[in-house]
């Protein structure tokens, strides 16, 4: 299926008079029609509350939102809709494996390893288990351009590393990292994967077994899907081990005056009335993705991360970060010494949406000698143009900051 600007109604408005060109997609994605239409329905149609009611109602939200969860479980290749927990997002996931599998299991001297690369969402948590456990949080080397050495890795992780925690392409610097290799690496020391899949989903075909990763969380707001849901794959072996972190209605199977028992898994850690109708919008940007072809996203999102690459690096004065190869999704630049904010605020009176600042990557701003960068991103409803009306764009913010 080729992909139709105009299934996204949004890209068809004009922003202080020109065509909105959308370069904020790892920020959110566009949400398609159908994805909008589904929301619509759902509400107009089924809504209801779920695994309560038997009512008609009941039963179709039901069906409704576990039929989402089997296909978030086949999209990414899971063993079992099992092991697919419903979250608020990518920090909510994130947050879960960090305050149930980490605290329970890591003791002092233990060693989590991530890297300064790491959006907050996987560094505070992680900093968070440290000082509760004792753990000591370590970073892996980053080469210059952001990617990984797989042989100085393996120096650097030892038997006491018990978890390694990253991303699996950068929201800064949008490199790819070899995160079956890196599988390999933490399962020999005897340790987990923990991927911060955020800005691979929307782009990569993701098979969770090949990777063979221990947990992978994502947000499907970035996927064209709507804001407020979010997974956490876990393999189910390791979620049995775990407690759940959030306690009420929904997850519970006996409560008595003094104890209570948890349901199975995945809604032991669905704690309160689910976003049913965000499940819901999320299966439809699943299938959304899948009509186009995961094989095709990636093509299409590669060859225009390259393209805006290779084009922003013709203009005097950019700087660009991260590396040229393996790179999917964004481009993250400065122009001179104009402030990535007034580079982002000229932008916009052209109707150009890039984001500025630190993207919530303090540290990795400090390791780049930067205090905030610009950034675009792009998903399938982008185009060369989109690339060609930004870099006019930014010859023009050099002309008015002269
Ligand atoms: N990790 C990465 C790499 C991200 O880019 C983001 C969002 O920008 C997150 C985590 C957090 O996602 P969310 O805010 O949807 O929880």
């Amino acid at each position: 299926m080729r992909v139709n600007k105009s299934d996204f109604p949004i890209l068809q408005q004009k922003i202080n008079d020109h065509r909105l060109v959308y370069l904020d997609s790892a920020a959110t994605s566009q949400k398609p029609m159908s994805v909008i239409e589904s929301i619509e329905q759902y509400y107009k149609k089924d809504n209801s509350n779920v695994h309560r009611g038997v009512h008609t109602l009941g039963s179709r939200a039901t069906e409704a939102y576990e039929a989402a969860r089997e296909k978030v479980a086949q999209f990414i290749q899971a063993s079992s809709s099992k092991e697919v927990i419903f979250t608020r997002g990518t920090t909510t996931a994130l947050n879960l494996v960090a305050s149930s599998y980490g605290r329970s299991k890591l003791s002092a001297g233990d060693e989590i390893w991530i890297t300064a690369a790491e959006h907050h969402s996987n560094l505070i948590p992680w900093q968070q288990v440290a000082k509760a456990t004792g753990a000591k949080l370590c970073y892996l080397e980053l080469q210059a351009d952001g990617s990984l050495d797989l042989e100085q890795v393996k120096g650097q992780l030892g038997p006491r590393a018990k978890i390694l925690a990253i991303h699996h392409v950068s929201n800064v610097l949008g490199v790819i990292q070899p995160i079956a290799d890196l599988a390999k690496l933490i399962h020999q020391q005897g340790g987990i994967i923990v991927v911060d899949g955020a800005q691979s989903i929307p782009h990569l075909s993701i098979d969770v077994q090949q990777l063979d990763v221990d947990f992978f969380a994502f947000s499907g707001h970035k996927m064209l899907g709507p804001t407020g849901i979010g997974v956490l794959y876990g393999k189910e072996a390791l979620l049995e081990q775990m407690e759940p972190i959030e306690f009420g209605g929904e997850m519970i199977d006996f409560v008595g005056l003094h104890e209570a028992s948890w349901k199975e898994l995945p809604w032991k850690f669905e704690g309160g009335t689910p976003i049913i109708a965000g499940a819901v919008g999320l299966g439809a940007a699943i299938d959304y993705l899948q009509q186009v072809g995961m094989d095709q996203v990636e093509q299409h999102d590669r060859q225009l991360t390259a393209y805006a690459y290779q084009r922003l690096s013709q203009i005097d004065g950019v700087k660009l970060y991260g590396p040229q190869e393996s790179r999917i999704g964004v481009v993250t630049f400065n122009l001179g010494s104009i402030h990535p904010h007034d580079v982002a605020t000229v932008l916009d009176t052209e109707g150009i949406a890039i984001r500025a600042g630190h993207h919530c990557c303090q540290p990795l701003m400090k390791w780049l000698e930067e205090t905030a960068t610009a950034r675009a991103s792009f998903h399938i409803y982008n185009d060369e143009q989109d690339i060609e009306a930004l870099a006019s764009g930014l010859e023009k913010t050099k002309e008015f900051f002269g």
